[in-house]
């Protein structure tokens, strides 16, 4: 892998290496772009199959949380950072400390939070030796589980798509497809069903899905029949790629809005959708509940629940934003929303440049 091309490619800033031997630490931060403020994500803990594919997942990952935090409207740049090795056996407060270390030593560039592999738990170890990590539990004064307030930002994002298509946010009788009864498609069913809407929905864990169905009176199907479900809106909070050329030809759906991050297989499947009239809400810009919420705690103030609520309820306006674009400018979703985010890091490296001079 040529690493300084990939980055001159992608626009990345920073690239830093951590290895510790008493620990037994081998760590990555990626850091994409500082231009808005300091760059957040997550740390993920996964066993890549080579130091190339860890490299190259933090760097992927990283602008995509530039692009995340831009259009989500967070003071925020884009980073992510990965230890590589197995979360249940070898993670450990040494090695967790370790990483903290290393986070501290810039300084304040980058901001850690928790993804997969690393729990909230876990911050709370990062953060033993860094004041730059976020996403601890309420217990502790934190943000804790971020997924009730991803699934009010999904929520929010389909009530744009449905104002935009139908000219209301009323989504009683709808019918609404739920692909994924996890962390966030449970809550997502919970608002869904309190506006009134029907619900359709699949999960690969029985249990999940008897619970979904005894509380919110939602209809079960199979995993595979779920994209050929007749709704007015499929909402993918499973697995990503599931936009993709055998499921295309049979989704019976106005409207594609979801959690799943990286939906879209190829961009050319979001070209696909614009082609067949179905909206699709971009994954980043409608599922930045969850990131938002820890945010919140570098709030000087400390975090608030009341105010990271009503910032995620603004999903609904950085939707319709997307859209309009989208609309104005005759493009695919997805293009519009890299649009804004690259628009609004324009904008503010026009001004710090201004300011500088
Ligand atoms: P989760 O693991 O709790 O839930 C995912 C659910 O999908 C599980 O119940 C799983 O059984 C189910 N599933 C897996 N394969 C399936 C299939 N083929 N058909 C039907 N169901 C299937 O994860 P989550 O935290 O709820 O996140 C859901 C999605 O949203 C993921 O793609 C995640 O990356 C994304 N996301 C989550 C958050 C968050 O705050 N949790 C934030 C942003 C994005």
């Amino acid at each position: 892998m040529n690493i300084f091309q990939y980055m001159e490619q992608h626009g990345h800033e920073q690239l830093v290496l951590c290895h510790d031997e008493a620990s037994g630490l081998r760590g990555i931060i990626a850091i994409h772009n500082t231009v808005i403020g300091p760059a957040l994500g997550g740390l993920r803990m996964w066993q890549y199959n080579s130091e190339d594919e860890a490299i190259l997942d933090a760097l992927r990952l990283s602008k995509g949380m530039t692009y995340k935090n831009a259009v989500a409207g967070l003071q925020l740049g884009g980073g992510k950072s990965v230890i590589i090795g197995d979360s249940r056996k070898d993670k450990n407060e040494a090695l967790l400390r370790s990483f903290g270390r290393y986070v501290q030593t810039l300084g304040g560039r980058y901001y850690t939070a928790e993804d997969v592999g690393i729990t909230t738990a876990d911050i709370e170890q990062v953060r033993l030796e860094t004041d730059f990590a976020c996403g601890i539990p309420v217990a502790s004064g934190g943000s804790g589980d971020p997924s009730p307030f991803t699934a009010l930002g999904v929520y929010r994002g389909i009530l744009a798509c449905a104002h935009e298509l139908w000219g209301s946010q009323d989504i009683s009788g709808r019918t609404i497809a739920v692909q994924g009864l996890g962390h966030v498609g449970f809550y997502l069913c919970q608002h869904l069903h309190q506006a009134g809407a029907k619900l359709v929905v699949t999960d690969i864990y029985p249990e999940l899905v008897r619970k979904v169905v005894e509380e919110f009176g939602a209809t079960a199907v199979s995993p595979e029949a779920i994209y050929g479900v007749a709704c007015d809106i499929f909402s993918p909070n499973a697995l990503g790629a599931v936009i993709n050329d055998d499921t295309i030809p049979v989704l019976k759906c106005k409207i594609v809005a979801g959690a799943a991050n990286n939906q879209l297989k190829e961009n050319s499947h979001g070209d696909k959708l614009r082609e067949l009239g179905i909206i699709y809400a971009p994954d980043y810009v409608i599922n930045a509940g969850g990131v938002i919420n820890v945010a919140a705690e570098m709030e000087p103030a400390g975090y608030n629940s009341e105010l990271s609520t009503a910032k995620v309820m603004r999903i609904y306006d950085n939707v319709s934003h997307v859209l309009a674009i989208a609309k104005n400018e005759g493009i695919p979703t997805y293009q519009a929303a890299d649009r804004l985010a690259e628009t609004r890091i324009a904008q503010i490296a026009k001004v710090k440049r201004t300011f500088i001079a």
